[in-house]
């Protein structure tokens, strides 16, 4: 049913308002259903919505499959492009907090941790149980510990959480340890006294890390849970675990985006073994449950990109390469966050790559020139012969710049137009000389 509304829609061009709204009520009912919190599911939608309206449609993908492609991009970014790990980056002994509510996977985690830190970091780990309330539950991280080959604090009855989070912490120091982790009692929900006791415990730990264990099966739940958590203690992260469910995983949208604070992590299964790096990608994946339709739109776009290359070197043969093309690469340099683009896709600037970074073409850079062509007529765009004085004033106040910065533009253009005449016949020039910086 969701291909039957995404092929109704073919229609090509900038996106519009209309194609938009369609795929966003799909997009916002796969985002509840994966269990992302309402309220985050709605500012999330309405912030793709004001990036994706006017967005180019590429060939052979719909309206419909754009959006989606899309909202998968902005999900990813949301999620945190890139994997954070564990930060140790501290004196020693580096503490870590584990806080969560109760069944969340905190000891479980603890274990699975302190067993990658001793195995792959290389370094000293010292376990701490600091979970007063349920008898056995010293015990289960001792057990844990001694599977995955790392020391816990010996247990001493009847001394309180504060107390043996000091003693821990001095434990370590004399025993030159690199690491410790505290692992802390959990409560079947959010209340005062859990929270307090967290508090007190941060305060006499210092740790450098403090991670929220969260359970991704949570759902609505989660906001609450991780909203409650970071504004009390000031999370550093959060661990996902339950990620080998069958749960879609919104929760790690929702705590995201509540939180701000990375997922360092996500738990896969009951083993020791089972903790894995955060993929956004996947997640995202996961999330949206529409991973085909993604990959489709991103194939059709390199083979759509392929073709503005060509069409690129077309231009560059005749020695035609206007402003709008200028502003075409400048648009694909900020999309691919760099000269990855067009330019890069051309014979012979691949190598001069570093070149071009070295360029000093930054994102405001980029941004001023393009509110600079864009502020120029379309007739002045194709002919910037025509950019006299009177022209270039009203072109700087229209895109809040300088006559100097419209000037830099256009010699700048004038360069690259030049090296590209020059190398379409066969010749070579210095593009990042070209670029002007
Ligand atoms: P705590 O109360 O927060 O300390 O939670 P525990 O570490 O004791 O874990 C509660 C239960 O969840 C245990 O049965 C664990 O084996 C299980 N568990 C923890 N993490 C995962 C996970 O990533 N996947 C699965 N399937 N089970 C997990
Ligand atoms: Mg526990």
């Amino acid at each position: 049913k969701l291909s039957g509304i995404f092929n109704a829609l073919t229609k090509r061009g900038a996106l519009s308002e209309e194609d938009v709204n369609a795929a966003l009520r799909e997009v916002r009912r796969a985002l509840l259903e994966a269990d992302v919190a309402l309220e985050v599911a709605r500012s999330f939608i309405d912030k793709v919505r004001s990036r994706a309206v006017g967005a180019e449609v590429i060939k052979s993908v719909t309206p419909g499959q754009m959006v989606v492609k899309i909202v998968h991009d902005e999900l990813v970014a949301m999620l945190g492009a890139e994997a954070e790990g564990i930060d140790l980056e501290a004196p020693a002994p580096v503490g870590i907090l584990m806080v969560g509510l109760q069944g969340s996977g905190k000891t479980t985690t603890t274990a699975k941790i302190a067993k990658r830190l001793t195995e792959k970091a290389k370094r000293r780990v010292l376990l701490a149980s600091l979970d007063t309330r349920r008898p056995a539950a010293m015990e289960q991280l001792a057990v844990l510990g001694k599977q995955v080959g790392v020391e816990t604090l010996p247990i001493v009855a009847g001394q309180s959480a504060v107390q043996i989070a000091r003693r821990a912490m001095e434990a370590a120091r004399l025993g030159g340890f690199d690491v410790v982790m505290l692992d802390t009692a959990g409560r079947v929900t959010l209340d005062e006294a859990l929270m307090l006791e967290a508090a007190e415990v941060k305060a006499v730990a210092q740790p450098h890390e403090v991670l929220l264990v969260a359970d991704s099966l949570t759902g609505q739940d989660a906001v609450n849970t991780a909203k409650a958590f970071d504004g009390r203690l000031g999370l550093t992260g959060i661990v996902l675990t339950r990620m080998d469910g069958d749960g879609r995983g919104g929760a790690a949208l929702s705590m995201r985006a509540v939180t701000g604070k990375p997922i360092k992590l996500v738990g896969t299964g009951e083993k020791v073994d089972a903790l894995e790096d955060f993929h956004p990608a996947r997640v995202a994946n996961r999330i949206l449950g529409m991973g085909d339709i993604v990959s489709l739109v991103e194939k059709a776009a390199e083979s759509f990109d392929a073709d503005r290359a060509k069409r690129m070197a077309e231009k560059m043969r005749k020695g035609s390469f206007d402003l709008e093309d200028l502003r075409d690469q400048l648009a694909q340099m900020e999309k691919l966050g760099g000269m990855g683009g067009l330019l890069g896709m051309l014979p012979g600037i691949a190598k001069m790559k570093s070149q071009i970074a070295s360029a000093n073409l930054d994102d405001r850079v980029v941004k001023r020139q393009t509110a600079i062509i864009d502020s120029m007529t379309v007739k002045e765009r194709r002919n910037p012969d025509l950019l006299k004085a009177s022209r270039k004033k009203r072109i700087a106040a229209g895109s809040g710049t300088k006559v100097e910065d419209v000037n830099k533009l256009l010699k700048m253009h004038r360069t690259m137009a030049d090296v590209m005449k020059s190398m379409g016949k066969g010749g070579r020039g210095g593009i990042a000389g070209a670029l002007g910086n």
